[in-house]
């Protein structure tokens, strides 16, 4: 449902989910209709502290009988919200998924490109969540092209209705690669974003717009900021004229769009930084310094990362989770752990009038497999693939899984479990 909520303030997003799928959380117990608020399973703490209940268990309501004798009622339960959240790293459009994406429409008898078997695999998960969140990595292209591959990348248009059809809300779109079409790559992105009612935050087309938080509210009505910056423009300069297209990374602007987001009625704020050493499975001194900045800001709540196209460890840190790195999403590089990625889901939980924490935390493995001439690419949720992949596929399902979880449950995170 698209409700018409709207803060004056803010980039308000809102939640434009119809359909949810029950299989995504793998139980029975989920109850939707139409556009009421989705119940994920009770959650069990798992960090933080949730601040008290509205109604005190102490304090017992009076009301009175039809008699007039006043009675005991039981307090009323405090009301419990939970709203989850997903997110993933780069969707990095190499060409050999342009390539994919052709073949998919061709098969379909249509033309152009088609991305959206390509992300199919992972609709289940993404399309459930009450808020996901993709990272759109490079700038797309004109309708028609040119499209272009590395260094400088200018991805096909149609990339947008797939992520819009996979069931994404929001992409960051702050990274190494944001002004590789310069400073018209942002605005077509963003716009074509637009059209398709995809929320964005980490580039702006005016200086107005990168100083408005992105605030998106989901169909419980929560609010949740997401704010967004990357390391690194791989030596490109900021569009002339233009220095606040892209919100570059530093501890002190990140905290003050926290600080933004907050002010604007942020119940919940999320960061999702580009940073990181490409292809290491170890988080690097920037990345540790900057999730303590981060997490010891009362206006973040949680912190992700990506940019080094593959897992790196998930922790906590100030009571709140900082992971690492997320991995790719959906890319075409040469080595074989850049094919796997984590995709976090997060519930957050709030008790009554209390402050939101998570109160189950999920690391989900992906698999994106590799394109070949007459076997377009696909991107699989591993647990989900794993109960029918027979021969090779099993095994490298498995190895992927193993290695992820190697990875990302390195310093032993209290809490986390694989979906
Ligand atoms: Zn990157």
């Amino acid at each position: 449902m698209r409700s018409p909520r709207r803060a004056s303030v803010a980039i308000c997003a809102t939640s434009r989910k119809h359909r949810a799928s029950l299989a995504a959380f793998g139980v029975g117990l989920l109850i939707m209709s139409g556009c009421a608020a989705k119940e994920p399973p009770v959650p069990t703490p798992v960090q933080g502290t949730t601040a008290g209940p509205a109604v005190s268990p102490s304090e017992p309501t009076a009301t009175s009988t039809s008699s007039g004798q006043p009675t005991q009622r039981p307090p009323a339960k405090p009301q419990r919200t939970n709203v989850s959240v997903v997110m993933n790293g780069d969707l990095l459009w190499h060409n050999t998924l342009w390539y994919s994406a052709k073949e998919d429409a061709g098969r379909r008898r249509k033309g152009g490109y088609d991305f959206a078997p390509l992300l199919a695999g992972m609709k289940p998960v993404i399309a459930s969540a009450d808020l996901a969140i993709c990272h759109e990595e490079v700038p797309l292209a004109p309708p028609g092209g040119p499209y272009r591959n590395y260094p400088q990348f200018s991805a096909p248009p149609q990339v947008v209705k797939a992520i819009s059809a996979t069931g994404y809300d929001l992409c960051t779109t702050a990274s190494n690669h944001a002004v590789d079409q310069g400073f018209a790559g942002v605005k077509r992105t963003l716009d074509d974003l637009d059209r398709a009612k995809i929320a964005h935050s980490g580039t702006a087309r005016t200086k107005a717009e990168s100083e408005r938080p992105t605030i998106f509210t989901t169909r419980q009505g929560v609010k949740i900021g997401i704010i967004a910056a990357t390391f690194s423009l791989n030596g490109l300069p900021m569009p002339k004229g233009k220095p606040w297209a892209v919100h570059r990374m530093s501890a002190s602007g990140l905290l003050s769009q926290a600080h933004r987001a907050r002010a604007a009625g942020a119940d919940i704020v999320l960061a999702a930084v580009h940073v990181g050493t490409e292809y290491s499975t170890s988080e690097n001194s920037q990345q540790v310094k900057l999730a303590r900045a981060l997490t010891a800001s009362p206006d973040v709540d949680l912190v992700y990362m990506h940019h080094p196209h593959v897992v790196q460890p998930w922790t906590t840190m100030n009571m709140k989770w900082v992971l690492y790195g997320v991995g790719n999403t959906v890319a075409q590089q040469e080595a074989n752990n850049t094919y796997e990625g984590a995709t976090g889901r997060f519930t957050f939980t709030r008790v009554g009038n209390g402050r939101f924490t998570v109160s189950k935390a999920e690391y989900i493995p992906t698999l994106v497999t590799f394109y070949r001439p007459g076997r377009p690419a696909r991107l699989y949720q591993v647990s989900a693939a794993l109960k029918t992949a027979k021969g090779s596929f099993r095994s490298r399902l498995l190895d992927a899984q193993r290695r992820t979880t190697g990875v990302v449950m390195r310093k032993h995170p209290k809490g986390l479990t694989r979906g």
